[in-house]
């Protein structure tokens, strides 16, 4: 039987529209589809899944301010990011639909016979997505895994489920055949679980929280599912007394607040030179206030509010446990608002240094030497991103490669590209997406040997 969820407007905590959620019987019956669906979509030849991919791409830019509309109410994103999200949707199905002629195979040099490799598709994809990113996160997901032959069931977060569904449209629209990307609203632990229990999805994409990523390692385990996880984080933004203090501080409230720190790869912790610490403190500030929270739908907007009521409480009891240094403002009303927020700590064991906030709440911490700094970024059991500022470039290339996390960045925050491998270490994931290798990781290698 299904339910309905409520989809709510963040900004203003009225209700959008109501969703209906997909029960275990109706998934099981998208699953029974994509499956029979895989036998006809790996067999279109390489040539006309690239271009039926590139259709979907080009469908997705001629409905980008809609979609983008669509993720300003139901995710309270500001215009410039949900522009992004939906461009980079269409980039992503783009840059794979270069994929379909290429995933070359090996001859390799055997005696008595020839030997070949082959990259055969899985089956069917179970993605599992979260509210953060709604967008490309599906993207990053579904693109390789159809350009790689394979037919894709994908689940978007209960909170944010619009713009999955609206792409689901979109790919029909394109010419993508009925079954091939099936989008189901539905509950994580109905929808999500049955991906992970169902024997025909051959993979799971999971992007979430840490603590359900890991009941869904466990899960998979059972059948020896493959399993690609891309889980939270707590990054550092390490700022070395030679720094361009002004570009660092300036730059430091966008790396920590983007998407009301809603952003796996949030740089919410702040470290800084002792000598440089006052400095930057003191510029820091101007640039926190400075910050534009408002309403999304005003363009001028560059931070919203956060997702939900509870996620707007998660927030609000970190920052009942400490001091804030200084913030920035919010509007008032019925919004799930919280301003972005400052402190400043020496305590590495406080709840605010080593947790996933998911907030606009950023803690700021002297260190001593590069050493000391290493020390400190490592110390956590994340590591998916990270920044460093400093004009020595040596020590910049030095301490990328010493912080334990899959995507550093030197004198920027660089975002996520499509065309560059994307994951993290330790807790905050397992396996990559994007860059040239991702269609690799939707498929089996296979080894045949003629004999002569
Ligand atoms: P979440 O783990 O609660 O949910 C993520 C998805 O999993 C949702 O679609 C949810 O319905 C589903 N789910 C929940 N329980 C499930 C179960 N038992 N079986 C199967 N599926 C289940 O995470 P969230 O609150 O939506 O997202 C926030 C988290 O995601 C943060 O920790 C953040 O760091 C992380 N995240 C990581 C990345 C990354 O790329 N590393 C990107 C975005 C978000």
């Amino acid at each position: 039987m299904s339910t309905s969820w409520t989809v709510v407007d963040p900004s203003t905590a009225e209700p959008l529209v109501d969703v209906a959620l997909a029960s275990l019987s109706e998934t099981d019956d998208a699953i029974a589809a994509a499956h029979e669906a895989f036998a006809s979509w790996r067999a279109v030849s390489p040539g006309e899944r690239a271009g039926l991919l590139r259709r979907f791409a080009s469908v997705v830019d001629a409905h980008l301010e809609e979609l983008a509309g669509l993720e300003v109410r139901n995710a309270g994103h500001t215009w410039a990011n949900a522009r992004w999200e939906a461009g980079n949707v269409r980039d992503c199905l783009n840059y794979y639909a270069g994929a379909p002629e290429r995933l070359f195979g090996r001859q390799i040099p055997v005696p008595g016979g020839v030997d070949l490799t082959f990259h055969e598709p899985l089956g069917v994809v179970g993605i599992i997505v979260p509210w953060n990113f709604p967008m490309p996160i599906a993207a990053w997901g579904f693109a390789p895994a159809l350009a790689a032959g394979n037919t894709v069931v994908l689940k978007p977060a209960e909170l944010t489920p619009l713009t999955a569904v609206r792409l689901g449209a979109l790919a029909l629209e394109a010419g993508l055949p009925e079954h091939v990307l099936t989008v189901l609203p539905g509950a994580g632990p109905v929808v999500g679980d049955r991906f992970v229990t169902h024997p025909l999805v051959r993979k799971i994409c999971f992007t979430g929280s840490t603590a359900v990523g890991r009941t869904i390692m466990a899960g998979c385990a059972e059948q020896v599912k493959r399993v690609t996880l891309e889980l939270g984080g707590k990054s550092s933004n390490i700022v070395f007394a030679d720094a361009d203090l002004a570009a660092a501080a300036a730059s430091a409230p966008y790396a920590a607040f983007d998407n009301a720190g809603q952003d796996c790869c949030a740089r919410s912790r702040i470290l800084v030179e002792r000598p440089a610490y006052d400095e930057f403190v003191s510029r820091l500030e101007p640039a926190v206030r400075g910050l534009r929270v408002l309403d999304p739908r005003e363009e001028s907007s560059e931070m919203g509010p956060l997702i939900s009521a509870r996620q707007r409480d998660t927030v609000r009891g970190y920052l009942d446990e400490v001091e804030v240094a200084f913030a920035g403002s919010a509007p008032p009303g019925a919004g799930f608002w919280v301003a972005p927020s400052v402190v400043t700590t020496e305590d590495t064991s406080s709840r605010i240094w080593r947790e996933e906030v998911f907030g606009p709440v950023v803690a700021v911490m002297p260190f001593d030497d590069e050493v000391h700094a290493v020390a400190l970024a490592n110390d956590t059991d994340y590591g998916l991103s990270g920044s460093i500022f400093t004009r020595d470039l040596g020590r910049g290339l030095r301490v990328a490669r010493s912080v334990e996390a899959g995507n550093l960045s030197v004198n920027s925050h660089s975002a996520v590209r499509y065309w560059t491998p994307f994951g993290g270490y330790k807790q905050s994931g397992l396996g990559r997406e994007l860059g040239p290798d991702a269609p690799m990781a939707f498929t089996e290698e296979k080894n045949v040997f003629i004999a002569h």
